[in-house]
Order: structure tokens, then sequence, then C-alpha cells
């Protein structure tokens, strides 16, 4: 891959203290590309360390309800004294806790203070690389509706870094069409990186963080689950959507666009290859059948029977049309000759769910309607199940093998996913069957 210019973002754990902060400087030190960094604020450096964005949301509920602040911020002053102390630098901190002090009392919204935990990283970061601090409230724009305003952005930040050889930009905010600082939803910072690379034009965007890749399956659920090597940016889409976490949701569009792939990489063991996302696979590697394994519990389903409902135009439509009005999105519509299933969250059908049930019938006359709770939807996903025989086979032999009773079965429209919905109570047992029966292979 050509590799002249990428954009590193560096997520809270990589930068929690000056330990941690070198590893990363090395890490961009020891590639010219690298020439944009992106940085968040310090995260934690134990589990039950708070998070300097945690602590700077806290300060500002306190002051919102009159109570005394002080000690939080000298909480997150001290956080980064040890941080400039340990790096060796000088650096005005107290000039810049000073501001916080005085927005804060003079009523700030939330996203300044918030913000300020990547500014004054940043600016730490800047001083020890001796590289330009670029701020990114002067290169990333927000419209009226709160969305990225993206022509503005990426034409003013592209020629805001093209100035320079290389540059330090804190993640997570930008500039509100109010012309305050406004934040993206938490770990934004994700996204920032993802902007400057596009911004750039950037060959890559790296993003650094305490996992070596995005795993085949959760964790939680699975033993040592595999790293993914190779995922194309919609299987990613597929897996985040089905529970699996690694980037911000929003950190795949201004990428994606423009075709640069995101490395996932992990800042403690910077040797790993990580996770690769991109359009299609690099040239030469071949594609696994199945990519990953994801799942959440807690959905329902909705069985609504009429007999001749298959020659009836428009039921379907007009089900789905009862759930949208009431603001519930549908996630599966199986159908059958005279049924049709919609699957929904359970929980949020559970509120609504007397005036949901009037409606159909009202609307449908239907034979009956069955609820069924507790169901748990599984993806398994992959691009290259698209043309190849026996995937379903194998899945369904491997849950059969396991004694799970399938309650659903629904394969995407581009075949690049088959979800099954098993009982709440046999899920963690299906995906640890379909882990071994589709990823060990
Ligand atoms: N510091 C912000 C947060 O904790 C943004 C980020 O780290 O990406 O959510």
């Amino acid at each position: 891959m050509n590799r002249n210019t990428v954009v590193a973002k560096f997520g809270g754990t990589s930068l929690a203290d000056a330990s941690q902060i070198k590893k990363a400087c090395a890490i961009i030190n020891a590639d010219p590309a690298r020439k944009y960094v992106v940085m968040s604020a310090p995260g934690k450096r134990y589990s039950e360390d708070i998070k300097i964005t945690d602590m700077l949301y806290k300060a500002h509920a306190q002051a919102k309800a009159g109570e005394d602040f002080s000690d939080t911020l000298h909480g997150i002053a001290d956080r980064y004294a040890k941080i400039i102390d340990g790096l060796g630098i000088t650096f005005d901190l107290d000039a810049e806790i000073q501001e916080i002090a005085e927005r804060l009392k003079a009523g700030t919204a939330a996203d300044y203070p918030a913000s300020r935990g990547e500014y004054i990283n940043s600016k730490i970061i800047a001083a020890y690389l001796g590289r330009p601090f670029v701020d990114a409230a002067e290169g990333i724009f927000f419209t009226e509706a709160g969305t990225l305003d993206e022509a503005r952005t990426f034409s003013v930040l592209g020629e805001k870094l093209k100035a320079y050889d290389s540059a330090v930009i804190p993640g997570f905010y930008g500039t509100g069409a109010d012309g305050q600082i406004k934040t993206f939803s938490r770990g934004g910072s994700d996204v920032t990186g993802s902007i400057v690379a596009r911004s750039v034009n950037a060959d890559l965007y790296e993003n650094w963080t305490d996992v070596s890749g995005m795993l085949c399956a959760d964790p939680r659920i699975v033993k040592n689950p595999r790293v993914i090597e190779h995922i194309t940016y919609t299987e990613l889409r597929e897996l985040s959507y089905m529970g699996a976490s690694v980037l911000h949701e929003d950190a795949v569009f201004p990428v994606r666009q423009a075709g640069i792939p995101i490395n996932i990489r992990n800042t403690n063991r910077s040797d790993d290859a990580g996770t690769l996302i991109a359009a299609s696979l690099p040239e030469g590697v071949t594609r696994k059948t199945v990519t990953g394994i994801a799942g959440r519990k807690g959905f329902c389903s909705v069985r609504v029977e009429k007999s001749m409902m298959n020659g009836e135009t428009g039921f379907g439509a007009k089900l789905l049309q009862v759930f949208a009005q009431k603001g519930i999105p549908f996630e599966h519509c199986p159908t059958g000759i005279d049924t049709i299933s919609v699957i929904v969250n359970g929980s949020a059908f559970e509120s609504r769910r007397e005036e949901i049930l009037r409606e159909i019938k009202n609307v449908l006359a239907p034979d009956f309607i069955t609820i069924e709770k507790g169901l748990s939807a599984i993806a398994v996903v992959g691009a290259g199940m698209v043309n190849v025989k026996g995937v379903a086979a194998k899945i369904f032999t491997a849950l059969a093998e396991a004694g799970i009773n399938i309650r659903m079965i629904d394969q995407g429209s581009d075949e690049l996913n088959i979800i099954i919905g098993v009982d709440d109570a046999d899920y963690v047992s299906a995906v640890n069957a379909l882990y071994k029966a589709m990823m060990l292979e």
C-alpha cells in the first residue's frame, strides 16, 4: 500500500498517562507518513479510574447545580500536571484550567468544558512532539441541524492542514452553527480522525486503541476469539449494528466515501497488524467465508396470521406502518404464506404494546396475533458467503448438534449475513456453537 500520508488517531487509554503518551509518540515518530495525528482526552489508567472527559462533564453538572466544582477541576489539573511532569516539558496549565473555571462560572453549555480534555491533551502532546497544534474548532463545522457540515469541513480543514507538514489535532469537537464549541457524541474522536483523514486525502486512517483489532466474536461470550485481519466497510457495519464495537459508528462514513482504509491497531502491541477495514480485500488475501459473528438479546416477535393474507395487497405495508407510526423500528420481517412476523426491540415494543395490538386488529383484522418474547438475534456475517453453497446447512447443523432450537431465520438480501433467532436462554451456547463451526474451520 502506498503510505505517503497517514492519519493516526490515539484513543483515551493510549494517552491515559505520560508513559502511554510516550508510547504513542514513539509510534508517531517511527513512521514519517504519520503526519497528522488526532488525540483523545486521557482515558482510564486502570479499570476504576475516571476519564478526564467524565470529570469535565461532572464539573459542568456541579456548576449547573450551583455546587462547588473546584475539587473536580483540581483533580483534572492534577492528572495533566502529572502528564506534563512525566513528559518533562513546560506548559502553562494554569491558564487553561483558569479559563475552564471562568466559563463554567459564566454558565457555559457542557460541550465547551467536555471538549477541553482533548484540547489540552493535544496541546501538551504537540509541545512534546514539537509539532504544530491545529484546533479542530477552526476546521470542523456542524450544520444548524447539528450534523457534520461535510462540504465546509473537508474543504476548510483540508486547506488548513495543507499548510503544515505535520500537525496535532484534538478529537471529539468542532464549531456549531452558533459559533460555539460543539462535541460529537461520546467516543467521537474516532469521527474526528476519519474527518481529518478524508480532508487531507490520506492513504490510510490508523486508529490506535488498546486491543489488537476487531474480534470475530464477543470475548465476553467466546473464549479468546480470533482477531479479524481484514473486513469490508459493509461487513463492519453489519457486525457493529449487531453489537460488535470497535469504532464510533459515524467514523466509517467520511473515509469510506473516499475509499480510505482504516487500520485498528494496539498502542500496547504496536507490532500486531490489527484489523484492516476497506472497501475490498487487498490483493492476494483469500476471503474467509464468514468474517464475524455478533448478536443481541431482548427482541420480540409479533406474528400476525390471517388466512388468504398472501392474496391481500398491502398487508405487510400496513402492518409495518403501525410500528412506524408508534415510532418502533423493525429489525426483521420474515414472512410465510399466511403469516408475517415483525421482529422488534422487546422493551420498545412493551412500552407501546396495547396501542400497537389495538391498531393491528383495527387495520388488518387478523385471525391471530402471537407475541414471543426473549428472542436473541445472531448475525453470521461474511461477504465470502455470497454464492458459497452449504453455509446455511453448516449453521443449522451446528445449532442442531448443540441442541438449540432455531426460532427465526432471515437471510439478508445481499447474502452478506444470515440472521438466526434463538431463545435468550440459548444465546451464549448458540454463539459458541456458531463460532466453533464457522470460525475455526
Ligand atoms: N473523550 C471523549 C469521550 O470520552 C471522546 C473520545 O475519547 O473519543 O467520549
